[in-house]
């Protein structure tokens, strides 16, 4: 399978200086292993604060009337 890092570039909202960017599989590993969601999850305006906790993100959504 190949990677699809150039697809994903067009997708991806992260807007920090990283490696990661469009290695979707390595950004969501790395994340989860620091108890936090990839920059996706979260809505633009919240994305570049780079709060990636699943805290935020629940706070986030629960604001927005999303969960
Ligand atoms: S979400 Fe995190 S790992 Fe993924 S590209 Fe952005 S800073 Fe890198």
């Amino acid at each position: 399978m190949e990677c699809k890092k150039t697809k994903n570039m067009d997708i991806c909202n992260c807007t920090y200086s990283c490696a990661k960017k469009g290695v979707c599989c390595d950004c969501l590993h790395y994340h989860r292993n620091m108890g936090q969601m990839p920059a996706c999850f979260f809505p633009e305006d919240i994305e570049s604060g780079y709060d990636r906790s699943i805290s935020n993100f629940v706070k986030v959504w629960q604001e927005r009337k999303h969960l």
